[in-house]
């Protein structure tokens, strides 16, 4: 056996009700004026924090917009700036994370990052930001936090869809993490054993939404699943998900889930042995198909063209990609079982 893996220093703290240890984990990392950013959801944890950290609280920014919009990031560098920050406190989804990385990468401040989807760009040296329609990603050491605080009680009231979607997301950081250039045992062993929490969680979740066990196992699976993308890079199937998002505004966790069982048809069969455990874990005897059914069973739009998507874009989408991903791009815009 011969490999070379990385992982990142990142501190972790789990568990329902971490939420109320944002001051004590602020002052340990050494940060003095902390910079909180919020989605709308996450409102009130994000009083709740700015209340805890009393002298250490520097500011805060609630606007938030998915795929990090240039303007938004220079308009929140700008307020890191006024406000002296040396640490952001970043509160939500994906999203959230995503503009505390945009700050990140432009100065010198610490991610304290407090998750409240399974996105899992937390456990993620990956940023991106778009302009003109078009998303920009890259890897910086910089953006990743350095500590992550994860309270299920968070997501107690993530709506069933958004949860779904989100572990449909989730989801595609394991599948993929398996076929990458940099895919090694131990990324291996993280994606199966995400893909096993994340796939109990869910069945669990969509029983009891509102289930602590069910949504800490979700919440795990989701910090697995970040660090197997984190270790594992990404290859065809968030290359494209970054273009369709990127270019005609799709929502980023759904558009995993349309276009997941596609590539995972075409791409798990050159990894069987990795394919079988993966299958496994999803207790299902195909993965293409299992990944289907299983979002199906969850309510989530298995086709692009019920994000909203026209055929004329798929097919300008599948004409800009560097390799041949028609077929693909055909099946996910119809939603096609994917036998
Ligand atoms: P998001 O952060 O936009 O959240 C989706 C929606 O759910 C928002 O409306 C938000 O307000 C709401 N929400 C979030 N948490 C909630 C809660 N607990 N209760 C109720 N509502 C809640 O979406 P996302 O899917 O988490 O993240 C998507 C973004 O993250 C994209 O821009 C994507 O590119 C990026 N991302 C980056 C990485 C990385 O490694 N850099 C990895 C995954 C995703």
């Amino acid at each position: 056996m011969t490999f070379v893996h990385t992982a990142f220093p990142a501190r972790v703290v789990f568990g329902p009700g971490s939420l109320r240890q944002v001051a004590a984990e602020t002052d340990l990392l050494g940060v003095r004026r902390a910079l909180v950013i919020a989605t709308g959801s996450a409102r009130q944890a994000a009083d709740q924090a700015q209340a805890d950290l009393k002298e250490l609280f520097a500011g805060r920014i609630d606007g938030v917009r998915q795929h990090v919009p240039t303007e938004v990031a220079a308009a929140a560098r700008a307020k890191a700036r006024e406000t002296n920050a040396d640490g952001i406190i970043a509160i939500g989804g994906g999203s959230a994370v995503g503009l505390a990385k945009a700050i990140a990468l432009a100065g010198d401040v610490r991610i304290i990052a407090v998750p409240t989807t399974y996105a899992g760009s937390e456990m993620t040296p990956v940023w991106g930001e778009t302009a003109d329609g078009s998303k920009t990603t890259g890897t910086d050491l910089r953006v990743l936090p350095r500590t992550v605080l994860y309270d299920p009680e968070l997501t107690i009231g993530l709506p069933i869809e958004t949860t779904a979607a989100s572990v449909a997301n989730a989801l595609a950081h394991c599948v993929e993490a398996v076929w990458t250039d940099k895919a090694n045992p131990i990324t291996e062993t993280t994606a199966v054993e995400a893909t096993r929490a994340l796939s109990e969680g869910l069945r669990a979740t969509l029983q009891k939404p509102q289930d602590i066990d069910a949504r800490s196992n979700l919440l795990y699976g989701a910090c697995l699943a970040g660090s197997a993308l984190a270790q594992a890079g990404t290859g065809v199937h968030h290359k494209l998900c970054h273009l369709l998002g990127g270019s005609y505004n799709l929502p980023h966790a759904e558009t995993h889930a349309a276009v997941l069982p596609q590539v995972a048809r075409v791409q798990a069969p050159s990894v069987p042995k990795a394919k079988a455990r993966l299958e496994a874990a999803l207790q299902t005897d195909d993965l293409a198909t299992g990944l289907f059914d299983l979002f199906r069973q969850a309510n989530i739009p298995t086709s692009l063209r019920q994000l909203g998507l026209t055929e004329e874009q798929a097919e300008a989408a599948a004409a800009k990609f560097p390799q041949d991903v028609d077929e693909i791009l055909t099946r996910a815009w119809t939603g096609t079982r994917p036998e």
